[in-house]
């Protein structure tokens, strides 16, 4: 028996999910085929499990790749309003927290996928778990969804199988040969909003630390980034937002062979002659009676104090006001730059998304659609689009799968030339999905 949809869509996650929505809302019969045994696993995981779904400030400056001005048409379509619009619509209070960032009223990831497996049920979307698809070919009008349990056909395909970002959930790179084998190119892969490992030995000495941090980021001698915000240093190297935020560039930097340095300034508001005096003030006015340790408490976290003193060669029990005006001089040009050569990254598997992706002037940016071969869609991550930290991944998948799925079911409505959107296939091949 033919399984025959109007659109099938590989991949249940963010992006997958929406536009089966969508599609099933502009009249299409729809079939998402996911490998794994669940949808959304990698939603669950995000914000932390409070699912940080979109953000008040939105824009071009907000997302990174080849051509970041590719996610305009799509976010013009169904950006923030819109996004806010579908999950009150769908049950879910949006709640705004510091910097912009949207989560669910419910501190809960799992409301943002409930609701929208609860959307798919009511649009009548079907999702097939567990499935493996061999292969997806286009047969004269259809595409063919070689499957282990069988072959599914449709007018329209949507490929929204993410990147490599957690493998865990499901995103392992599997979706990657269909891409290829309808001649889309994909540009270099490379984990983004990931840690950062260095190479100095400071870092296991602050392990476990948090401070407001300006995270500068040097390639080649060239700054390519920085941001401000609460950095951890761990026992590799540097993690937490400022980290995440340039880890891309860093990324890049590496997989090309080139020098890739950061500069930690943990002084931001400060100018060089501002930080001299506090310095200064905190030794030589207040440092009566204290070691250069206790001089330094209350400025940052002792195991900070401790690699600031040993980075600038003075004893942590030289009496403070004995520290010469070189020494406190160097002591906080280091403050504000503490550098590290990076050697790496963390990996796919601790990434929270991936940059890279289907070369994006082979996408329409207004429908997702294929430039190469008519019919075929795409949404999400799998793109050549990432997002900063800040709900914009998740923005992109809403905005990306919305406009795919509506198009895709204005095509394959199109090409059956039907009046009755949905309904051409017979009731008995729905089959076990
Ligand atoms: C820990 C963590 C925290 C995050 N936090 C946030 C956050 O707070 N805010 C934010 O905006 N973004 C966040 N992100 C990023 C965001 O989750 C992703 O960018 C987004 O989920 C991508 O959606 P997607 O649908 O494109 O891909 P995915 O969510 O990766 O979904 C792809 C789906 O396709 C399936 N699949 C893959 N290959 C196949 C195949 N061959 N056959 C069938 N199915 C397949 C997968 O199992 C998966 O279900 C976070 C990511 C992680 C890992």
């Amino acid at each position: 028996m033919r399984q025959r949809f109007d659109v099938i869509v590989a991949g249940a996650g963010a992006s997958g999910l929406m536009a089966g929505i969508q599609a099933a809302r502009h009249g299409a019969k729809v079939l998402i085929l996911e490998h794994m045994d669940r949808a959304g696993k990698k939603i669950l995981a995000t914000g932390n499990g409070k699912c940080n779904f979109t953000n008040e400030k939105q824009g071009i400056a907000y997302y990174r790749g080849k051509n970041p001005a590719f996610v305009l048409p799509a976010l013009e379509q169904f950006g923030l309003e819109e996004t806010l619009r579908f999950f009150r619509e769908l049950g879910v209070r949006p709640i705004s927290k510091r910097d912009g960032y949207y989560y669910p009223a419910s501190g809960q990831a799992s409301s943002v996928l409930e609701v929208l497996l609860m959307e798919c049920r009511r649009q009548k979307v079907s999702i097939a778990y567990e499935i493996g698809i061999r292969s997806i070919e286009k047969e004269n009008q259809n595409f063919c969804f070689h499957t282990k349990q069988g072959n599914f056909y449709s007018r329209a395909c949507i490929i929204a199988t993410g990147g490599k970002a957690a493998k865990k959930t499901g995103s392992d790179g599997s979706g990657i040969p269909y891409i290829a084998s309808f001649g889309h190119k994909l540009t270099d892969i490379v984990p983004a909003l990931v840690q950062l490992q260095g190479k100095q030995s400071f870092f296991k000495e602050a392990a476990g630390i948090r401070a407001e941090c300006c995270l500068k980021l040097y390639i080649e001698h060239e700054k390519i980034a920085e941001d401000l915000g609460e950095l951890q240093l761990t026992e590799l190297g540097v993690s937490g937002i400022p980290a995440f935020q340039v880890s891309r560039y860093a990324a890049y930097g590496l997989l090309e062979g080139k020098k890739v340095l950061v500069s930690m300034n943990f002084l931001p508001g400060f100018s060089r002659e501002q930080a001299q005096e506090l310095i200064q003030k905190q030794f030589l006015v207040y440092g009566e009676g204290k070691t250069a340790e206790e001089a330094m408490i209350g400025l940052f976290p002792r195991k900070l104090n401790l690699v600031f003193l040993k980075e600038s060669q003075i004893q942590p029990e030289k009496p403070a006001v004995s520290c010469g005006n070189k020494e406190l001089k160097g002591l906080s040009f280091l403050i504000q730059h503490l550098e590290s050569e990076i050697i790496g990254t963390k990996g796919f598997d601790h990434a929270q998304v991936t940059a890279g992706g289907v070369e994006t002037d082979e996408i329409c940016p207004d429908t997702m659609e294929s430039r190469l071969a008519p019919g075929l869609f795409f949404a999400g991550e799998v793109m050549d689009i990432d997002g900063m930290c800040g709900g914009y991944n998740l923005q992109w998948a809403w905005s990306s799968g919305a406009a795919a799925g509506k198009a895709a079911a204005g095509f394959a409505v199109d090409s059956t030339g039907r009046k009755n959107p949905g309904g051409f296939q017979e009731k008995k091949e729905r089959g076990r999905t």
